[in-house]
């Protein structure tokens, strides 16, 4: 006779009537195993009362179909299925503001946990990680290309219309407001301070050796080659203030 326990395991998981292709049990591990296998995973998950206080807490809990509570038990019970599923949507809507990690009383980071998961979907380039991160591009490409993640002139309503109608309290004369400024290096626009180049270089050295360029590129291509470009002139440019500074 079959072992139950071992005929009930699921070796495909996805929607029968979908277009999408069942994901394999293989697969579902190999996700878990990069969550499981990250040196913060034993810190941040100890146990689990099933207890709630963190989705009590959970701002994000009160406006979306997201639990922490859910999220930290399926990991606990190494449900692989409902990981595989809850990092298609759930896992984005966690604020990242960690109030729940400040209540579990088996001192559980929750908020951690999602952290891993998202970045256990970026390296597997998960549909829901591109499309999550799609409005954000101008974002990452300020911020690694200026280290600036948001300038005056991405303030408008254009650039932001999920703010909805606040948005008109800071769609101001931006422009003439920052002449008024007595910092002479705010008087710009385009950046929301000036990062000299030695530090911008330095920064995105930074991004490379810990592999967040290495993620970009999984999740948007275009966007890894146009800051590479921006990057590669920046480095010649500090390379030819280095030569000039010894002569
Ligand atoms: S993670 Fe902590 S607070 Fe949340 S249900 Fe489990 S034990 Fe309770
Ligand atoms: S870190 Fe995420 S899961 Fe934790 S309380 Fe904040 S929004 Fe909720």
């Amino acid at each position: 006779m079959e072992n139950s326990a071992t005929t009930r395991v699921q070796e495909f998981i996805g929607d029968p009537v979908a277009d999408a292709p069942p994901v394999s049990r293989a697969k579902l591990e190999e996700i878990f195993q990069d969550i499981q296998s990250d040196l913060r995973f034993d810190h941040e998950l100890n146990g689990c009362l099933n207890c709630g206080i963190c989705t009590a807490t959970c701002p994000s809990a009160h406006y979306y179909d997201y639990s922490p509570r859910e999220i930290v038990q399926l990991l606990w019970t190494e449900n692989l299925e409902g990981i595989y599923d809850a990092m298609q949507e759930k896992i984005w809507a966690c604020a990242q503001c960690y109030t729940c990690a400040a209540r579990c009383p088996f001192g559980n980071s929750p908020g951690g946990l999602v952290m891993l998961m998202r970045e256990t979907a970026i390296k597997h380039g998960m549909e829901s990680a591109k499309n999550v991160l799609r409005p954000f591009s101008r974002v990452m490409l300020k911020l690694i290309s200026t280290g600036n993640q948001l300038s005056p002139d991405m303030i408008s309503k254009d650039a932001f219309p999920d703010w909805g109608p606040n948005i008109s309290k800071v769609d101001a004369p931006l422009a003439i407001l920052r002449k008024a400024i007595p910092v002479p290096t705010l008087h710009t626009t385009k950046t929301a301070w000036e990062v000299n180049l030695k530090t911008s270089v330095e920064l995105y050295t930074i991004w490379e050796e810990t592999g967040v360029l290495d993620s970009l590129k999984v999740i948007d291509a275009n966007l890894f080659d146009v800051i590479g470009d921006i990057m590669d002139e920046k480095r010649e440019d500090y390379a030819d203030w280095l030569e000039d500074q010894e002569e």
